[in-house]
């Protein structure tokens, strides 16, 4: 039997979700045509709500209802501490607990030379300037302990060499290869608390 166009469509719709092979599509799409009114249809709304309602952040990269964010927009947060996470899971991560106050700055990823990524496809051309307007005065690096995040560190730190800005990094605390995803509040808050100059 040949499936239909509509669920091999939702097959390969599913399977480019990053994370998603077809395998894991293939049993997604069962479980959902077989609970639509508990999973499929709550989905869809959720889906149809995202696309209307969340956008980028211009500024941070954040995902918010508003833009710019609310975390750019809000005047009780510290305005002169920029945090630099490489993605929205690690600016997240931060926010659960309050353990930061600061604004923050997404790179979209880290530079690596076996994965092709270059400064170029990074959010980071215009932290120079951003760095500038906004005044920070110190600027948090919060990347992963890996080879790859060392050379995009080394990367900002020659990026904002001229701004003079004061740069530190997060302490270790932080394993090796380890995200700031997968760290519990407590090590970051640690993490944050005894981050050193660079
Ligand atoms: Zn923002």
């Amino acid at each position: 039997m040949q499936q239909s166009d509509e669920i091999s469509n939702l097959i390969k719709a599913l399977s480019k979700i990053q994370g998603f092979g077809n395998r894991s599509a293939v049993r997604a799409t069962i479980n959902l045509i077989s609970n639509k009114s508990e999973k499929l249809t709550p989905l869809i709304k959720a889906l149809i709500d995202v696309e209307k309602n969340i956008s980028t952040c211009p500024i941070c990269g954040n995902f918010d209802t508003c833009t710019p964010c609310s975390i750019c927009t809000n005047p009780k947060r510290d305005s002169k501490v920029l945090c630099i996470v490489p993605d929205i899971s690690s600016l997240w991560a931060m926010e659960r607990g309050d353990i930061f106050n600061g604004k923050y700055h997404i790179t979209g990823g880290i530079l690596s030379a076996i994965n092709g990524i270059e400064p170029s496809d990074l959010n980071l051309a215009n932290l120079p300037h951003r760095v500038k307007t906004e005044g920070f005065e110190e600027i948090i690096l919060a990347l992963p302990a890996t080879i790859d995040a060392k050379i995009t560190s080394h990367y900002i730190i020659n990026l904002l060499k001229d701004t003079g800005v004061k740069i530190t990094e997060l302490a270790h605390g932080v394993p090796i290869g380890g995200e700031l995803d997968y760290l519990d509040e407590g090590t970051i808050s640690e993490a944050l608390r005894q981050r050193k100059s660079i």
